[in-house]
């Protein structure tokens, strides 16, 4: 029998706390589940612990608490479970149990039983691991069903039949592929057939569920892993039929399109490359971003396969899911429905001659989410020819070069003097008309041309020289517009009041 080392209690407070009061109340309480197998595997002490108790679960986390100097922080008396924190602790308390499924209900009636009935209860075999707190097996390591030889071989595998447990809570479908994919692991033949088999269940799992354990696996850091378990196993086209509709290819007069699911997880890939901490609606924006192309699909015999609008298909589809999913339908969606519209935008912009205007109205909708828009746009270049990739990657530099330009223009369009209208009619007994507009412009091309700085004293300076000329209704001389302190080119920094 496995054993862990009883040093790891002198080591550990929050063990021997859990100990003395199995010891005090006189029954058996295990720690299971996750921090056990990532013990094993890490050698690291977990901060959310599972205890199981044969025996009342309320009242060792009463005497948990007391021992700890707080109180239960959360209870659910009717599933037999309460929760205490301590320090970065976080503790669930539950009783050793018995679960029954019905097919027609979601929820297992659950009951107090012995610890042979918990054992049955749990989704993987390197879940089922368990320590003993109580004094009779301190340490001792209980594994009914071989999970320590699966965290050796990196194996997945249900402990009874993979088609009850799965049908029983279909969401473990979902926690087989991320333990899978978080860990690295394979899921074992069996299981996997299983799944495959058991996929359409899922049906019957809460949007909230689901989504919980998807976020898990598309944050993972090998997310496209994740998806393609979940599209070979079929349970992608259970909740995000549309993504898996991107997948395969047609054939028209010899010419095929792309598949466009290998070519999604391709960019979810290139993304990841290039922003590893990318955030979770990036990440979903690159999922999306040709959700649209399957409704627009159509062969035209002069230009081939074509998509036209499915940006903006795309855009609209991205709603009706995250309604379904009952995703946050707040600044959330409207981000990722915003990269997802705009994300052929800034190729097409790329040619010569594209307007001033066309650039603005990119970098005006794209407001501040222009970078996370290039970055998606950069990672959808998936041509395996690297002259034609390197050719499209210049083209985004192009027009972020280009953004920057105007945006630059306009700040300096928007730049106002030192020098304000009143002054400049106070100083001359002006009434409000041309003659104060046109003293303005000529102390604003100044200090834009950099002959003066910008600065107040210097452009009142410029206004006493300059002013005459221009109320007598004679031109400046050029003579006073060289006048420069700057060399000659160099223009002044203007910094606007949004900056
Ligand atoms: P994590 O590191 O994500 O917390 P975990 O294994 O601790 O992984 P939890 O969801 O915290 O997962 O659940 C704790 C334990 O409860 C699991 O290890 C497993 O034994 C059991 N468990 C949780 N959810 C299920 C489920 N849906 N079906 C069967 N057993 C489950
Ligand atoms: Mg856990």
């Amino acid at each position: 029998m496995t054993q862990l080392p009883l040093s790891l209690w002198e080591a550990e407070p929050i063990l021997q706390h859990l100990s003395a009061v199995a010891d005090t109340l006189g029954y058996p309480a295990y720690i299971v589940g996750g921090w056990v197998r990532d013990f094993f595997l890490s050698g690291e002490i977990g901060s959310a612990l599972d205890v199981v108790t044969v025996g009342n679960p309320t009242l060792f986390a009463e005497t948990l608490a007391q021992r700890l100097g707080t109180t239960i922080a959360a209870e659910f008396r009717r599933f037999y479970v309460a929760v205490v924190r301590w320090q970065h602790y976080e503790i669930e308390i539950v009783a050793s149990r018995r679960e029954s499924y019905t097919p027609e209900s979601r929820n297992p009636a659950v009951e107090p039983a012995p610890l042979e009935e918990d054992f049955l209860r749990r989704d993987f075999t390197i879940n089922a691991l368990y320590v003993g707190l109580h004094a009779a097996e301190r340490g001792t390591i209980l594994d009914p069903f071989g999970g320590i030889r699966d965290l050796a071989r990196k194996l997945i595998r249900t402990p009874t039949d993979p088609a009850r447990t799965f049908s029983d809570d279909p969401l473990r479908m979902l926690r087989a592929i991320r333990f899978a994919v978080r860990l690295g692991f394979e899921i074992e033949p069996t299981t996997y057939a299983g799944i495959r088999q058991e996929a359409p269940r899922l049906q019957i799992v809460s949007p909230e569920r689901i989504t919980e354990e998807f976020h898990k696996i598309l944050l993972s850091p090998d997310p496209t892993r994740g998806l393609r378990l979940l599209f070979d196993t079929g349970l992608l086209e259970q909740f995000l039929p549309e993504v898996a509709a991107l997948a395969g290819t047609e054939m028209q007069q010899g010419y095929a399109h792309k598949d466009n699911f290998a070519h999604t997880l391709k960019v979810i890939e290139q993304l990841l490359s290039e922003r590893p901490q990318a955030s979770l609606w990036l990440r979903w924006a690159a999922l999306l971003h040709d959700v649209g192309k399957p409704r627009t699909k159509r062969f035209d015999e002069k230009l081939g396969w074509t998509f036209h609008l499915h940006e903006e298909v795309g855009a609209r589809l991205v709603k009706d899911i995250f309604k379904r999913l009952h995703l946050p339908l707040d600044e959330r969606l409207r981000y990722v429905q915003k990269l997802v519209r705009l994300h052929g935008r800034p190729i097409a912009l790329a040619q010569e001659g594209v307007t001033d205007s066309a650039i603005r109205r990119l970098a005006a909708e794209a407001g501040e989410d222009l970078e996370d828009l290039i970055l998606l746009c950069r990672s959808d270049v998936t041509t395996r020819n690297p002259r034609r990739r390197q050719r499209f990657l210049e083209n985004f530099d192009r027009v972020m070069q280009r953004v920057r330009e105007v945006q630059q223009k306009d700040q300096l369009a928007r730049f106002q003097p030192p020098i304000r209208g009143e002054d400049i009619m106070r100083t001359y007994n002006l009434q409000p008309g041309a003659l104060v507009g046109a003293i303005k412009e000529e102390i604003r091309q100044a200090i834009l041309d950099g002959i003066i700085p910008n600065e107040y004293n210097a452009a009142f300076a410029y206004m006493q020289k300059v002013a005459p000329y221009i109320l007598a209704g004679k031109p400046v001389p050029e003579e006073l517009r060289q006048n420069a302190q700057n060399k000659e080119g160099e223009r002044n920094e203007i910094r606007t009041t949004h900056e």
